[in-house]
């Protein structure tokens, strides 16, 4: 572990158990701000977690509830254990060590790396393919084209580079012809030599949208069609070109897929990892991975590509290897700022609450520090009006990305502005880009005569976004409205005007308190800058900055890698399945590595998924959901349903909550879509069968009226299709590897238990633990997490609208910090799901009480009806566990003793939430905390 970090993590740890200890009063100490506040509390409360639970004290409010079976149903499940013959006696089994040996090698153990034959046939076809293209008019006119961009300027520099170096990094401007040119260049040369079967070259984008649009653009500069020479491959997608000379444009994550099989890219001559300054988590891995891949392929190319932000830091980042900078041209761009543009529209903004937001410390020194002189200085010149200034002291102008603001400047341009050049705003995002258009729309100010306006968003269906680069008919003037995907990734050439809101969403994830938070925060100044060059492509352009001059001068310089910003479980597994050691060891090597909190966490988590073993090798488990390509816990739910034979509504809610839910909410309509949802959630108490439902209604109508169904319910049909895709691909893999015998996730085998809501509830349980919360309070109006922080149903959670629970237990899997602290999706649970599936386990016969989760979770049990659930409990676990390292169709209708514990297990479920088997909730009683 490097020092630093060591040094940093102790000292902020032990000056926060200093404050948690001297202050035993109610009260934070007051010198603490913002964030270390919760700290402060956070620590105190785990330290009083520590004490009590060495003490052995279980806080009443932890008791949940009472189990109880009837001694009739204890019988019977006795007779039926004894007439099992599943032994729990091994500790680590055979088979299991069996299957560590497979999973747990080396990356360096791997011999025998096949590379590339020339093959002299295939070079003469390729070259005369070639020349003859050539002598077509379609590839002279998009040459004459591409002669023109800057980077054909430098092609002989570009290709010797290569040539005589592994490693290059290139830099330039967007939109100076990094991606289309560079993988042409060192195609081209290698035909024109005759070697063009040695060549193959892989591209990486970060997004799915770049791959297609590039590819396709790159088809029709060479005059030829998509998959012969070029071709692009992402989830789910892929028109592949032929195997040697030819390119292909994928996603990073696509090639660290192909990196598990083949670690060594065997098939691969040249890589380019393009638009690396994103520095996206994928990216940064296979940078760091690069490092070890190159000295055992010395024939490999690795070619880096970014703009020109911060290209220095990568060519350090490989011992300083050569480094080419394209010089762009670009037109000037003239830049305005926050009070030029409230000068020039005349604009009042109404906004202001009569009392100021307490302003954060940092903004307090910033608008007495910065502001405060600047806006004298404006005074003083006259520069603005009265009240232009006034506006300006305030500091609610700037919390958030005004629309108004944003309208009545494109009204002004488009009225005031001889030159009908494109327009293009950087807002923050869908709701954003969706509002302002429908403010545009009704306005009536831009007839569709006159305007063609586009949203452009990487979650919208490809096919709209192609008009983004054409030119619109003469007297038609295009206006985009998009998110921070065209500041590199998406190129619009004929853009004159650029108006920048300031403001950009990220996630950000805080390990302390093991939550995510969106907000829209200041861009960087890479990206402003970014922003302002696509004005100046054509021709010179302005720029509309909606911050003010000075706020200008402190914003940061580059936008913190998303390693640094991201939960790493996911990012943990790869590491494992591309066998690159202890995780810790690995992330330490990255440009930027994570922080020490954020990879204990994730480790934690996923040995409590049982992924990883205490040692933090991967389990049969943790295999299979690195393997599957979905979050680990959904992964865990898939495998699940597969074994319970409630495969297609398990499918559907791991896409759902892995990609995305497909409900839109149309401006106005909130309302509606609350009740359509209602609907659809018919009173099961989920929000996860809700997505299963929404999937499953779509499926039903096999495209029949599925459009009416779609616009019924405000779904989103391209959604639905995509998650669609997702069950398949899902399937392939449990196909792959024998957990099923059939690609067809509706066959009756799997399914059997599919109209068990009960226990595809708990399935989902299983898949979601440890994020578990308990509702509390008289009336069940507190939910709060299972350590004790208090969360909020987030508005369009069905649990949102609920006045009473069946049970005060609840599983999640997104919590997400925006306005309040929000649970996204929730699934009310009974007790015995979670005594089945969750961890750590211990009866305390004093007070006769199941613990979980170092028993943060607790249930009153007789000493009899524990030693029967234990004995399921860990008959059931055994199998699952010898079930995942040998897999095997899991066969319900045979009379095995396997199914006749999982049948237990099922109808104990089942008949606790039907009432039969009786939980007793202690809410009444319960202390009100
Ligand atoms: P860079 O990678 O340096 O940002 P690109 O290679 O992506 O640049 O783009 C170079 C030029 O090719 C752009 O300026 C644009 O004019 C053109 N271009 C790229 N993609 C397309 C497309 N899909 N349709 C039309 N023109 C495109
Ligand atoms: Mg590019």
């Amino acid at each position: 572990m490097p020092k630093k970090w060591d040094k940093k993590c102790r000292s902020r740890k032990l000056k926060i158990m200093e404050d948690g200890e001297h202050a035993k009063s109610e009260r934070h100490p007051s010198h603490l701000r913002g964030k270390e506040i919760g700290m402060f509390y956070a620590r105190r409360a785990f330290l009083r977690r520590q004490q009590e639970k060495e003490a052995g004290i279980v806080r009443p409010e932890r008791v949940i509830g009472e189990i109880t079976l009837p001694a009739s149903k204890i019988e019977e499940l006795e007779k039926l254990l004894r007439s099992t013959l599943i032994y729990v006696d091994e500790s680590n089994p055979a088979f299991k060590r069996k299957f560590d040996l497979l999973v747990n090698g080396r990356i360096e153990d791997h011999v025998n790396i096949r590379t590339f034959e020339q093959n002299a046939l295939l070079d003469e076809k390729l070259k005369e393919e070639y020349d003859l293209r050539q002598t077509t008019p379609e590839y002279q006119s998009m040459l004459e084209k591409r002669k023109t961009l800057p980077t054909y300027q430098l092609k002989k520099d570009i290709i010797n580079a290569v040539e005589s170096n592994q490693i290059v990094v290139i830099s330039g401007e967007t939109g100076c012809g990094k991606t289309t040119q560079v993988a042409q260049f060192v195609l081209d040369d290698h035909v024109e030599q005759g070697k063009g079967s040695i060549c193959h070259i892989v591209c990486t984008q970060p997004r799915r949208i770049s791959a297609i649009s590039i590819a396709e653009r790159v088809a029709v500069e060479r005059a030829e069609k998509l998959g012969e020479g070029v071709g692009y491959q992402i989830r789910l997608e892929k028109v592949l070109p032929r195997e040697r000379g030819s390119i292909v444009y994928c996603t990073v994550g696509v090639v660290l897929r192909q990196m598990e099989s083949d670690p060594y890219l065997s098939q691969v001559s040249h890589l380019i990892l393009d638009e690396i300054h994103e520095r996206d988590v994928k990216s940064d891995l296979l940078i760091t991975l690069f490092k070890q891949i190159l000295t055992k392929r010395p024939d490999l190319k690795l070619i880096l590509m970014s703009a020109t932000l911060n290209a220095e830091k990568f060519s350090a980042y490989y011992n300083n290897c050569p480094h080419l900078n394209i010089p762009g041209f670009t037109y000037p761009v003239q830049e305005f700022y926050l009070e030029d543009v409230l000068q020039r529209t005349g604009f009042t903004f109404k906004g202001f609450k009569s009392k100021h937001s307490k302003r954060r410390s940092k903004d307090e020194e910033f608008y007495s520090g910065f502001m405060e002189p600047y806006i004298r200085q404006l005074q003083a010149n006259k520069t603005c009006s009265v009240e232009v200034c006034e506006m300006l002291r305030n500091p609610q102008l700037e919390e958030e990305v005004n629309l108004d603001l944003i309208f009545a400047l494109l009204v002004d341009i488009c009225e005031t502005e001889q030159d009908k050049g494109a327009i293009l705003v950087f807002l923050t995002g869908f709701m954003e880009i969706s509002n302002l258009n429908r403010m545009m729309e009704y306005s009536g100010k831009f007839p569709r005569s006159e305007f063609l306006i586009i949203p452009l968003h990487s979650q919208m269906p490809t096919v709209n976004q192609k008009h983004v680069f054409e030119r619109p008919p003469r007297g038609v003037r295009k206006i985009v409205l998009s998110t921070n995907i065209a500041e590199t990734s998406v190129t619009i050439d004929d853009v004159v005007f650029v108006i920048d809101c300031g403001k950009i969403k990220m996630t950000d994830y805080d390990a302390e308190v093991d939550t995510y938070t969106l907000k829209p925060q200041w861009v960087a100044l890479a990206n402003a800058n970014q922003r302002k060059g696509r004005a100046g492509r054509v021709q010179p352009g302005i720029c509309f900055h909606l911050f003010s001059r000075p706020r200008n001068l402190v914003l940061e310089q580059y936008q913190k890698p998303e390693i640094l910003r991201t939960r790493l479980e996911n990012t943990i597994l790869s590491i494992k399945v591309l066998q690159l050691g202890k995780c810790f060891e690995f992330l330490s090597g990255l440009m930027d590595p994570p922080p020490e909190d954020s990879i204990l966490m994730a480790v934690s988590l996923l040995k409590r998924l049982n992924a990883l073993d205490d040692d933090e090798s991967l389990t049969s488990l943790g295999y299979h959901l690195a393997k599957l390509p979905i979050a680990p816990q959904m992964g865990k739910m898939v495998l699940f349903g597969a074994m319970f034979s409630c495969l297609d509504p398990i499918l559907s809610v791991a896409a759902s909550l892995d990609f995305k839910d497909a409900f839109m909410i149309p401006l106005g309509k909130e309302n509606q879509v609350d009740q359509m949802r209602r609907e659809l959630s018919s009173g099961w108490m989920s929000d996860h069968l809700l997505l299963y439902n929404a999937l499953h209604q779509f499926e039903k109508r096999n495209g029949f009226n599925a459009r009416q169904f779609c616009s019924k319910y405000f779904l989103s049909m391209s959604t639905l299709q995509q998650l669609q895709k997702m069950k398949v691909q899902f399937m392939e893999y449990l196909f792959e590897t024998d957990f099923v015998d059939t690609k067809n996730h509706k066959d009756k085998k799997f399914n059997l238990n599919s109209n068990n809501v009960i226990l595809v509830k708990a399935i989902i349980c299983a898949g979601l633990y440890p994020n578990v919360g308990t509702i509390s309070g008289k009336r069940r109006k507190f939910p709060r997490t299972m350590a004790g922080y208090r969360v909020n149903w987030h508005p369009k959670s069905v649990l949102s609208k609920e006045l009473h629970f069946p049970s005060p237990l609840f599983v999640y899997y997104l919590k997400l910090k925006s306005t309040s602290n929000f649970v996204h999706d929730a699934t009310i649970v009974h007790p015995l799901p979670l005594v089945f599936f969750g961890d750590k386990y211990e009866y305390d016969s004093t007070n006769s009480l199941i613990g979980l989760a170092d028993k943060q979770l607790c249930f009153k049990c007789s000493q009899k009806t524990n030693t029967i659930i234990k004995e399921i409990r860990d008959k059931l676990n055994w199998f699952l566990e010898y079930k995942v390292s040998n897999p095997g169709v899991v066969d319900w209708t045979s009379s095995k003793e396997e199914i006749t514990v999982l049948r237990a297990v099922m109808e104990l479920i089942t008949n606790e939430e039907l009432g039969s088997t009786s939980f007793t909730d202690f809410d009444d009683n319960c202390q009100i905390h």
